[in-house]
């Protein structure tokens, strides 16, 4: 066993969105959080332990801010923290690669803390971009250490380790003072950067061609289409692969199983085996494709540009920029989007963009546009269908937000500082154990944890008479809309988690039988019960616009502390899915 350590150490990390503190916090601790290029997705605290010898160092990661006065809720929560004299040492990250910026939030630390170091990260990426830091004359000027890691490659955490170890032993620093941390950090930027060649000609071009007024929003809209496409279009084959192999083992174990009563091999096989099946076999393939994908995006840089470019519209709903990275974050998962919100620093803007987040389809909401999309839609139209269910998303939740900002949430706006990090290059490994173990198995496994549950209830149910009945209390309601009870009643029965929508539908439409095979059974299901491709777009737009799932509903009651406020999230979504839909019924028949 291990000697109890000594000393325990607090430590905390300060420093700008996109400088890679959460790289060099993972990178000490080993312990995996969510880190991604886009600025302001550090949402909370996290913390993690390090040993080293007889230390022990407790590293909390802050939220990325620009500032220790400023009025977000990252902002406070840094501020407060740093203040609070709670850490023993703070470590100050900034970016080798544009330090003056980085250098700011770096001053500020230092000004209000006696036990700091300056970490400086990103040497590698500075390197490769031909800049040089003079490390000791900054240590000089600072009057703290200053310690060079590239904290995606691992090198020179040990220093900074021991850096952190003898600030924390020694006197405390000198009191340091700056009139204007942001002149005084352009100055240090001038005395101890030295840029040996021009930055690199494709990356600003690159820039200027993406965030441009002109290619920016087609390339976007291009870009979005593409990944849609290869995601509906590339999960048919694995996704019937998956249908055959499961449809097997369904075989064997009914073989298995038949000297058991009837009712027995009902809820193991057609409720738990069936509906977890057929979530995997729907969900898994497009979310293998999907993820990896959007990592993609994620990790070269892309996602914040999206922002930028989608900023002016943002503007003009009375939103701003940061709202349509949020949107973005839902794309993934709309509890995240809706953490993410806390990078927004107007409290009414914040509300607006909290309330309209579940608008935007969470890939939760993707089997279900998949599969109506392409049942209806073959081939290309499908993939059109979805990245337009995806637009209409952003536009449902900006237009909300902009009749909310204008309406009841009238408030000033807050301003926009957007960080356009530089492109870097996809790191092929880490994407794919990202986007497919964090992500994909993770939703998986979340859904399946719902979904076996629910296939037991949901088959008992169909056995007796309340599916039935519950979906003929709800028929006239769905019909009014241009939809039908079953499928309002699975919107309600999927309330624990959007994947269920298809398999509850299903079950209600063939009373709960056994059902191995998804999209050929899934299809004369939906015909049988009288849908034509009207009824299927109503039930897209209702996907898009519904209330939010548990999880989602209960993220927003921890952030607003609010029963009224979770509320209306449940209740805006729902009336405007409530108002397309009649509003399409009038319209298509
Ligand atoms: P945070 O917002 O400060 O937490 O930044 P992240 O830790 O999410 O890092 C932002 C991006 O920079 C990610 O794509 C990281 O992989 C990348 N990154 C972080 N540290 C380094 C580094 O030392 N060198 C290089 N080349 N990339 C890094």
């Amino acid at each position: 066993m291990a000697a109890r350590p000594e000393r325990r150490r607090k430590v905390a990390l300060a420093g700008n969105p996109n400088v890679g503190k959460s790289t060099l916090f993972n990178a000490l601790t080993g312990l995996r959080q969510h880190t991604g290029n886009w600025p302001g997705k550090t949402v909370g605290i996290a913390q993690g332990r390090v040993r080293r010898g007889r230390e022990e160092f407790l590293f909390t990661d802050l939220p990325g801010t620009y500032t220790l006065d400023g009025e977000s809720e990252d902002e406070r929560i840094a501020g407060e923290y740093i203040c609070s004299g709670e850490a023993d040492c703070v470590v100050a990250v900034c970016d080798a690669s544009c330090l003056e910026r980085s250098l700011i939030l770096a001053l500020q630390v230092l000004e209000r803390c006696d036990r700091a170091v300056v970490c400086v990260n990103l040497m590698d990426e500075a390197r490769s971009q031909g800049v040089r830091v003079d490390l000791k004359g900054l240590e000089r000027a600072l009057g703290a250490p200053v310690v060079p890691t590239s904290a995606s490659r691992d090198q020179g955490l040990e220093a900074l380790l021991s850096a952190i170890g003898r600030v924390c032993d020694g006197a405390p620093q000198a009191p340091r003072r700056w009139e204007d941390p942001v002149r005084a950090a352009e100055d240090l930027g001038r005395a101890c950067v030295a840029r040996e060649k021009p930055p690199e000609g494709w990356r600003l071009t690159l820039d200027r061609v993406l965030v441009s007024r002109r290619h920016g929003i087609p390339i976007l809209l291009a870009l979005l289409f593409l990944i849609v496409w290869l995601t509906v279009w590339g999960a048919n084959y694995p996704s019937a692969l998956l249908e055959r192999l499961f449809d097997g083992i369904y075989g064997l174990l009914a073989a298995l199983m038949a000297p058991a009563p009837w009712w027995l091999r009902g809820v193991l096989l057609d409720g738990l085996y069936a509906t977890s099946a057929r979530v995997i076999s729907v969900m898994l393939p497009p979310m293998a494709i999907f993820f990896p994908l959007f990592t993609i995006l994620e990790d070269v840089g892309y996602l914040p540009r999206m922002a930028f470019l989608l900023d002016g519209a943002m503007a003009r709903c009375g939103g701003c920029g940061k709202q349509a990275l949020t949107l973005c974050m839902g794309l993934g998962c709309n509890a995240v989007g809706v953490t993410g919100c806390r990078i927004i620093d107007s409290p009414r803007e914040r509300l607006a963009a909290i309330l309209t987040n579940a608008m935007v389809p969470c890939n939760g909401r993707f089997p279900t546009l998949i599969l109506l999309g392409s049942l209806f839609f073959p081939r290309m139209g499908a993939a059109v269908l979805v990245a337009g269910a995806v637009v209409l998303g952003v536009l449902g939740a900006m237009g909300a937000s902009g009749v909310l900002t204008r309406t009841v949430l009238k408030n000033r706006e807050s301003t926009f500082v957007m960080e356009l990090p530089p492109f870097r290059r996809p790191r092929i490994g880490q994407i794919l154990v990202r986007s497919l173990l964090d992500r994909t198995l993770f939703v998986a496994g979340r859904a399946l944890t719902v979904a076996a549950p629910a296939g037991v209830v949901l088959w008992i149910l169909a056995n007796t008479p309340l599916l039935g009945l519950a979906a003929a209390f709800l028929d006239p309601l769905g019909k009014f809309l241009g939809m039908d009870g079953a499928i309002l009643l699975a919107f309600c029965a999927a309330l624990p988690a959007n994947e269920l929508t298809v398999p509850v539908l299903l079950m209600i439409l063939t009373g709960g039988g056994s059902l191995q095979s998804v999209a050929g059974l899934g299809g004369e299901a939906l015909l049988a019960a009288g849908w034509t491709w009207q009824v299927a777009v109503r039930v897209m737009v209702f996907t898009l616009f519904h209330w939010p799932c548990t999880t989602t509903l209960q993220t927003i009651y921890k952030e607003t502390g609010s029963i009224g406020k979770t509320a209306a999230a449940f209740a805006l979504p729902t009336a405007v899915g409530m108002i397309l839909c009649l509003a399409l019924r009038l319209v298509l028949g």
